[in-house]
């Protein structure tokens, strides 16, 4: 499935004005340059009914739609399609071949290639050679050799275009593609697959600045030098990652996310500021943790990890809703471990 973007949506908006554009200079270049008396109009006044009625309709999927829906993407591909025929019927009504019209072509191969990529851009161009060959028998009156040449040079800047812009669309889809990956790594931390520390910092800025809800729960694994010591670096990394992936099942992507804020040490945010919502949530976990037997060789052991959390107050910004949940992440440690302790603050429900 092709992915629609916001640039590419863009582009849609940049065709939908070229049409307009292009259906008043080519309708008035018609009658005024290329109609004559004998001709019958029906042929044109249907076609420009047709255009109307699909370019309105494409004005509505553009801007009363969202791009993710099914009729934005049905319009908005088959806009391809009826910008071919148009092309086409565009050239056979203004002199064949000779047409001043004929760099339309070029327009449509970019289009398809949008969609579809090189392959879009090469089949575009066969569609658009085979059209041109239908005018020049039908309207043109036949291949004579004398126009042999301007056909020939018609034929390979139509190929080199639609060739070398293939190659363009499709290396920078192929970019697009790259950065999206290079950016998810990024943000990702190596071992346990969740978010970094440098997301965790964005995250919580964006969700302070969006003024969306936030609890921050500060979690660090008790004894867990201890793990290290007495199965090795390795068995440490395998809890690690198991704890990671606790985490990451435990809770749904609506309701906040889980990252590695260092070491042994995991951050949650939550999306709300009810202290019963963020405590029903942590549990999901809490349970899982407390189910979790870890094996190494014959030893089978067990994990527990101290939390502190904190509602974010309104008007309190990051470095101090870390710091709040730290210090009690701290409280926690010095009072027994294995346990969460809430930061008292004077908003708290
Ligand atoms: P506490 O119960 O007070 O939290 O003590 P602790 O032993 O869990 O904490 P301490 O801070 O004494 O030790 C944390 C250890 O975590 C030290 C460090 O070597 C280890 N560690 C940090 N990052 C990694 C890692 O990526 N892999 C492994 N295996 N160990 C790590
Ligand atoms: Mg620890
Ligand atoms: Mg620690």
């Amino acid at each position: 499935m092709v992915k629609i973007r916001k640039s590419d949506h863009i582009l849609e908006i940049a065709y939908s004005c070229v049409r307009w554009f292009l259906l008043v200079t080519t309708s008035y270049v018609y009658l005024n340059y290329y109609y004559s008396a004998s001709q019958s109009l029906s042929l044109f006044w249907s076609m420009l009914a047709v255009a109307i009625l699909y370019m309105g309709t494409t004005e509505v999927a553009l801007h009363f739609t969202s791009i993710a829906s099914s009729f934005y993407r049905t319009v908005t591909r088959l806009g391809v399609v009826m910008d071919y025929f148009s092309f086409i019927a565009i050239i056979a009504l203004t002199d064949g071949t000779h047409s001043p019209l004929l760099p339309i072509g070029y327009l449509v191969i970019l289009h398809a290639s949008l969609y579809w990529s090189f392959r879009g851009s090469m089949v575009a161009t066969g569609m658009i050679i085979i059209g041109y060959c239908f005018i020049v028998v039908l309207v043109d009156g036949g291949f004579r050799i004398d126009d042999l040449p301007r056909h020939f040079f018609n034929f390979a800047f139509l190929l080199m275009f639609g060739f070398i812009g293939g190659i363009l669309v499709a290396r920078e889809r192929k970019h697009f593609v790259e950065k999206g990956i290079f950016e998810n790594l990024a943000k990702q931390d190596y071992l346990t697959g969740l978010y970094n520390h440098r997301s965790f910092q964005e995250h919580i800025r964006e969700a302070i600045s969006s003024k969306q809800p936030v609890t921050l729960l500060m979690g660090d694994i008790d004894y867990f030098k201890q793990i290290n010591d007495r199965y090795g670096h390795q068995a440490g990394d395998t809890v690690l990652r198991e704890i990671g992936s606790l985490l990451e099942t435990s809770i749904p992507s609506t309701q906040g996310r889980a990252f590695r804020y260092g070491g042994e040490e995991f951050a949650i945010i939550f999306y709300t500021d009810s202290q019963d919502k963020a405590t029903e949530l942590y549990h999901v976990f809490l349970d899982k943790l407390r189910a979790k037997v870890f094996e190494h060789g014959k030893d089978a052991f067990q994990v527990t990890m101290s939390f502190g959390a904190a509602l974010r107050d309104r008007g309190q910004g990051k470095s101090e809703l870390v710091a709040a949940a730290d210090k009690l992440l701290y409280e926690a440690k010095t009072h027994g471990k294995n346990q969460l302790l809430w930061a008292r603050t004077e908003g708290m429900k």
